[in-house]
Parts: structure tokens; C-alpha cells; sequence
């Protein structure tokens, strides 16, 4: 029942692997000098979770901790790839969960901490995974049927499109699907699900389609997907406290690029050159792009690479040629891009996340000042944390203090964003809707989005001209049956009223 898990987030350059070490350090030192802290956790291992470290060898361009700062602590999850291999995320959260499991059967602290956080994202609040299908193969949902709505639906589909539904278009071929198929697609999810149907204009068959397979996937409807994972994306599987190292942009910065330097300074080059090699190796004229090849510096320094002879020569002038000086400023360049994304996700992922009200386990953030390195760092994330987390694994929960309390950028940054993001408020955003006097061929609807583009679309000239008409048209129609019914009339007193 009480499974704790710690984990460390936030960018590059902010001492995530270095906090991740002193904390398992503090767990082992109060086990060991049996200082009552109100704990029985006898040991504590880290968790890797950058999804570039968990290759082999390449320490420098996956930013490894050098073995002798992990002071002994363990290390999982860690160069356990080869490159060229693939890793992903089912696969990691699968790994880590088997592992935290054993950590806790072992009275050991599982201590989580990377950077890649859309992997902790989903270990520690996994329902939000529960429509992908790389993952749902992992977690084994033993959901195997239709659900009744769906079932009904399905039922009452048309021949050709139960047929469509059977055989859905592959994603390759979307791009070029005919106007028909694109509006029979529409029309499928329309009649299988209109809620959903309605996010979509007839046109955009990319993502029609990708409500469709939802459904296949799921054998559920695609808004109840979304509406179910309402309930359910806040069920924190561990008792969680989260540290969440933040240093200002204008701060960090400068640290990024001389961390980019110090990474050139420390062989950056050679590993570079070793991973060409094995992507010369992997299927000829196609340039990996999966796994390490991700990491930043493959890319940025293709041009540098390209040129370069096969086999790494140390060549001093070669540092300063311009497709390598390209290299390292574009290097800069994503590292810095990088870190905006990691602290956007925190901020538009995970805390919703935390604050959301959960059943069952509890989850905790805290956001620790990483401005400054050195002894302002210790005072400021070390200790800080170190004291949180004793509060934590001794289950004071009621004495743990007030996240936002902690500093004046705790209390802006761990706000959860104002517009709520439950999936299921999509559904109700951003709705197209047919107009019904411009569309002149039923199966080829003109289709506007409601609020901002409707309101044009009414004021129009083109839309405007055709009510007019429209309203022309009903007039005369109005006449004659006027006309029409005197006639009648007259007709009827010429043959003596006899109606
Ligand atoms: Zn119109």
C-alpha cells in the first residue's frame, strides 16, 4: 500500500543526476547510523530516466554522470542499449515498474530522475497512456469486445461503409484519398460517433481517420475514450514526490552553451564519428532518426559529418572549418529549444497532473531554486529536498509544507495553467458545423468552424449573397403558391362552392 517513489525532473544543467545521488546518499546514511527519522527504508537506487542515456558507451554526447559522482549509489536503467537499437517508452515504463517493484520488496527508495519526462509522465500517472496502442499491449487491457453504443452503431452502418470500417485506408496512403472517400470516412465517424465526427472538417481524413482507429483500437467510441480518461489521468500509481529542479531561462542559458563547449572539449567529435559508423551500417541511404540518433548534436552536425572522412582523424583545424562551427552553434541552439519543451511539458503536463484530484495514492511537487550552483545550490536544493523527503518517507503527509509556499517562482510556476485541459473538453471545442446554404452537394458539405469562423463566414459576401437568393427564391416560391391557392379558390366559387 505505501510505495513510495521520488523523482527529479526538470532541464539539462540544473543538477538533476547530482540531486538524484545526494538523496539516495541521505537515505543510506540515516539507515546506517539508525537515526530514528521516523523510516524503515534501508537503501535508495536511481532510476534512469533520459531516454538518451539508456545507450551504451557515447558519455559525452548523452550527458552521463562520470561513475565516480554517483559515489556508489546504483544506477539502473542506465547503458543498457546498444545504438541503433530502440527503446521506447512502453518499453522503459514497463522496466521501471518492474524495477520499483523490487526496490520496495527490498525496503529500497526508487528514485527516479531524467529528463525525458514524458516517460515519467507515464509511469507515474499511466491511464493518460490508456488510447495508445504501443502501450495498451504492455499494460495487457483485457477489454476484448464492443461496447453497446458502439456495437448499435455498428449495426445500423450502410453496406459500403461497414465495409470501410473493416478495411480502414492505411495512414501512408491518407495524403491522397479521393474527395469520396474523404466524405465517406466523415461519414463513418459520423454515424459511429457524431460527438467526435463534429471536431473534425470532412477534409481533414488525417485526423478522421485517427478517430476511427481509436475506436477499432479500443472498441469503444472515441469521445468516451476521451471522457474516460478524464476519471482516470489522475491516479498517481506510486505515493509520489515529485522535485522539480527550475533555474530562469536568462540564467540557464549561458550554462547550456558552455555545457555544449565542455562537451567538444570532453570528445564529442569521436562520438559523433562512432555513430555514423553505425548508421552507415543500418539500412543504406536512410538516416536514422530513432533512439540515439535523436539525441541533440546527430543532427546538428550532419552537414560537419557529411564532409568528414570515415574514419575519426584528430584534426585540430577541422574544429574551426564552418560546417562544424554551423554545428556547434546549432547544437546550442536545440539545447536551449530543448529545454523550453521539458519545462512546458512540467508546466502543461505534470502539474496538471499532480494537482488534479486523485483517489487513492497522493502526489507532491516542489519546485527548488537551481539560479545559482555551488553552496547556494546545496542550501537551496539539496537540503531543501533532503528535508522534504524525510517528511515524506516518514508519511508526515499533513506536516509536508505548501508547494507554493517554498518561493515566489513556486508559487507562479506550480499554477496549474488556467484552461483546464481535460480531454473531454476538447469535444466540445472548436466544432465544425455545415452550412447548410452554401453547401449545394450534400456529399461534399461546406463545413466552418463555430465561434470566430462562423460569425465571418455568416458575414461574408459570398455566404450573405446566397441567403439573399436563397430568400429571392423563397419569395417567389411564397407567390406562386399564393397565386396557386386563389386560383383554386376562384376555381372552386366558378364551380358553385360546392368544397
Ligand atoms: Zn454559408
Amino acid at each position: 500500500m505505501n510505495s513510495p517513489v521520488i523523482a527529479v525532473v526538470g532541464t539539462t544543467g540544473v543538477g538533476k543526476s547530482k540531486l538524484a545521488v545526494e538523496l539516495a546518499l541521505s537515505v543510506k546514511s540515516s539507515a546506517a547510523d539508525h537515526s530514528s527519522r521516523g523510516f524503515t527504508w534501508k537503501d535508495s537506487r536511481v532510476l534512469n530516466a533520459d531516454a538518451m542515456q539508456i545507450y551504451r558507451g557515447l558519455d559525452v554526447i548523452t550527458n552521463k554522470m562520470p561513475v565516480e559522482e554517483q559515489c556508489g549509489v546504483d544506477h539502473l536503467l542506465m547503458s543498457i542499449r546498444n545504438a541503433g537499437e530502440d527503446y521506447v517508452v512502453g518499453e522503459w515504463v514497463h522496466d521501471a515498474s518492474d524495477l520499483i517493484k523490487e526496490c520496495h520488496e527490498h525496503d529500497t527508495i526508487p528514485i527516479v530522475a531524467g529528463g525525458t519526462h514524458y516517460w515519467i509522465q507515464h509511469l507515474l500517472f499511466p491511464e493518460r497512456l490508456a488510447s495508445d496502442p504501443q502501450f495498451r499491449s504492455i499494460i495487457r487491457s483485457d477489454e476484448t469486445g464492443e461496447s453497446p453504443e458502439l456495437a448499435r452503431s455498428l449495426l445500423t452502418l450502410p453496406g459500403h461503409l461497414k465495409s470501410l470500417y473493416e478495411h480502414l485506408p492505411h495512414r501512408e496512403s491518407i495524403a491522397s484519398i479521393s474527395e469520396e472517400d474523404s466524405y465517406n470516412l466523415h461519414d463513418l465517424l459520423h454515424r459511429i460517433d457524431p460527438i467526435m465526427s463534429q471536431r473534425w472538417h470532412w477534409k481533414d481524413s488525417r485526423k478522421v481517420l485517427r478517430s476511427l482507429e481509436i475506436i477499432k483500437e479500443n472498441g469503444r467510441l472515441a469521445s468516451q475514450v476521451m471522457r474516460d480518461q478524464d476519471t482516470t489521468e489522475s491516479l498517481p500509481r506510486y505515493r509520489t514526490l515529485i522535485f522539480w529542479i527550475y533555474a530562469e531561462p536568462s540564467l540557464l542559458d549561458p550554462r547550456l552553451d558552455g555545457r555544449v563547449d565542455q562537451m567538444i572539449k570532453s570528445g564529442l567529435v569521436r562520438e559523433l564519428h562512432s555513430l555514423k559508423a553505425v548508421a552507415s551500417t543500418s539500412r543504406a541511404s536512410e538516416i536514422p532518426t530513432q533512439g540515439i540518433f535523436q539525441s541533440i548534436g546527430y543532427k546538428e552536425f550532419s552537414a560537419y559529418l557529411n564532409d568528414a572522412p570515415d574514419t575519426f582523424i584528430p584534426d585540430p583545424s577541422s574544429s574551426v572549418s564552418p560546417s562544424f562551427l554551423e554545428g556547434v552553434a546549432q547544437m546550442k541552439l536545440a539545447t536551449r529549444q530543448y529545454a523550453r519543451r521539458q519545462v512546458r511539458w512540467i508546466r502543461n503536463r505534470l502539474i496538471p497532473a499532480v494537482a488534479s484530484p486523485s483517489r487513492g495514492n497522493r502526489a507532491w511537487i516542489y519546485l527548488l531554486d537551481a539560479n545559482e550552483l555551488g553552496e547556494t545550490w546545496e542550501l537551496n536544493v539539496r537540503d531543501k529536498a533532503v528535508s522534504i523527503m524525510n517528511q515524506f518517507l516518514a508519511n508526515q503527509d499533513d506536516d509536508m509544507p505548501d508547494p507554493l509556499s517554498l518561493s515566489k517562482q513556486a508559487a507562479e510556476l506550480l499554477q496549474p495553467p488556467k484552461s483546464s485541459s481535460l480531454p473531454s473538453e476538447l469535444l466540445s471545442a472548436r466544432r465544425k458545423r455545415i452550412c447548410e446554404i452554401c453547401t449545394k452537394n450534400p456529399t461534399r458539405p461546406i463545413m466552418i468552424e463555430e465561434g470566430k469562423e462562423w460569425r465571418m463566414h455568416v458575414k461574408s459576401r459570398a455566404h450573405r449573397g446566397r441567403v439573399r437568393r436563397e430568400q429571392h427564391l423563397a419569395t417567389i416560391r411564397q407567390l406562386r403558391e399564393e397565386a396557386a391557392e386563389r386560383a383554386r379558390l376562384k376555381a372552386a366559387e366558378a364551380s358553385g362552392g360546392t368544397t
